[in-house]
């Protein structure tokens, strides 16, 4: 053997190596975190501004878990949508399709899915979402956000009757019974149309 070819041998066999290592700590990374059990529930806060009180309810097909959120006064339009908890965005941007709902024409186009939203990841595998946002959102992907700290505007973007914030809570892959304030909502199964009034506690601009 000549030695360019051994040298060419234990080139290929270091770049075995370094791609076998490399899987491994890309299995560590990325698939461990997901088997592990999600960590405890962050105290989330409802999602609009302090002291103000909205309806949160849900009808058959909208699906177990989601709250829609009404205010129970004032003009739901352009309304301030906060994070519930400190955390990090990992979506702020359109799903579906914005169709033409607006302050000057309410009742214009449906579009599709969400519309305008943001989805914060907080650590623990918890994870909330905000959709039909009236604008595109105030916060970017990757930023750090605080409990409190406004991330959007309520509106009617997506497939959206009137304006409202859609919201959920998951827990992994799952959806969950969103809690507020240390205690169960009660917005469970979409069998039925009905709803609950809360006033909100997400009163501290706390720590990102
Ligand atoms: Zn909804």
């Amino acid at each position: 053997m000549t030695t360019d070819r051994i040298a060419r041998r234990s080139t290929l066999r270091l770049v075995l190596v370094l791609a076998a290592v490399a899987a491994v700590v890309a299995v560590a990374v990325l698939v461990v975190p997901l088997l592990l059990p999600p960590g405890p529930r962050p105290h989330f806060q409802l999602p609009v501004a302090c002291g103000e009180r909205w309806r949160l309810g849900t009808y058959p097909g909208h699906d177990d878990y989601d709250v829609d959120l009404f205010p129970t006064a004032g003009d739901p339009w352009g309304r301030p949508v906060l994070a519930s908890a400190a955390g990090k965005v990992t979506v702020a941007g359109i799903n579906g399709s914005l169709g033409g709902r607006t302050p000057g024409n309410p009742t214009g186009p449906r579009g599709r899915g969400g519309g305008y939203w943001v989805k914060i990841d907080h650590g623990g595998r918890w994870e909330t979402q905000y959709l039909h946002l009236l604008e595109p959102p105030l916060v970017e992907v990757g930023q750090r956000v605080a409990q409190g700290e406004q991330i959007g505007r309520v509106g009617s973007t997506g497939n959206s009757g009137a304006p409202h914030l859609h919201y959920e809570q998951r827990r992994g892959w799952e959806k969950v019974e969103t809690w507020f304030d240390g205690a169960p909502s009660g917005v469970t199964t979409d069998d039925r149309e009905y709803s609950v009034t809360l006033t909100s506690n997400n009163c501290v601009d706390g720590e990102r």
